[in-house]
């Protein structure tokens, strides 16, 4: 609690109203309005929440799995998600800009997306069931899949942004941080052994 406050602090978000998740890997989404503004809550059984309510914080916590952080500037919306391999293979980014769409009438070319720090495709193998997943639902395994070492590895920033293209959103309006978890020390990492959480934060304008 000490931390978040510092980042608070740091970041000027009010913690008390900060809407935080309560994560299951999955792929819903869940809205806030600023007509009826509500705040300080964890939403169970998320992995993303949008807001326009001004100034409200979005906190979504990680430890490989992406941050994802949406923001539509024209209507001051914005949206915190988070995506390891079970959420992203539900499509937790597809349904996020589609409901910001709904809930708000954001327009996905609207959109711009920072996929943040996570496990990159270097040390992320996985078993060939969940990469036939991938490929039974999206195809296209070239831009998210390689076999190296006798492994296949899975890149989730490669599938989000596959998602977040298929969906609409301008390739040059999606950036992504590049910076791995499991590798720099910084972070904290399930597959590096750096038990513990980060927090990524996303505030409506
Ligand atoms: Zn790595």
């Amino acid at each position: 609690m000490h931390r978040r406050r510092q980042l608070a602090e740091r970041l000027g978000f009010d913690l008390e109203r900060a809407l935080m998740t309560v994560q299951e890997h999955g792929a819903n989404v869940v809205t806030f309005h600023r007509r009826r503004p509500e705040g300080g809550q964890c939403v169970f059984s998320t992995d993303a929440l949008a807001t326009d309510v001004p100034g409200q914080a979005i906190v979504t916590y990680h430890a490989d799995c992406l941050p994802l952080l949406f923001t539509d500037t024209t209507r001051g919306v914005v949206a915190g998600a988070h995506a390891g391999w079970r959420g992203a293979l539900a499509g937790v980014a597809t349904q996020t800009v589609q409901a910001m769409h709904l809930a708000y009438g954001t327009s996905p070319d609207q959109l711009a997306v920072l996929i943040g720090p996570g496990i990159c495709r270097r040390c992320y193998p996985v078993g060939r069931d969940i990469a036939d997943q991938f490929v039974s639902r999206y195809g296209r395994e070239g831009r998210y899949l390689e076999v190296a070492g006798g492994e296949v590895r899975l890149d989730l920033p490669g599938v989000v942004r596959l998602q977040l293209e298929d969906e609409g959103v301008e390739p040059d309006r999606i950036r992504a941080t590049d910076w791995c978890t499991r590798e720099e020390d910084r972070w904290f990492s399930h597959r590096g052994g750096r038990a513990g959480r980060f927090l990524s934060v996303v505030i409506a304008p």
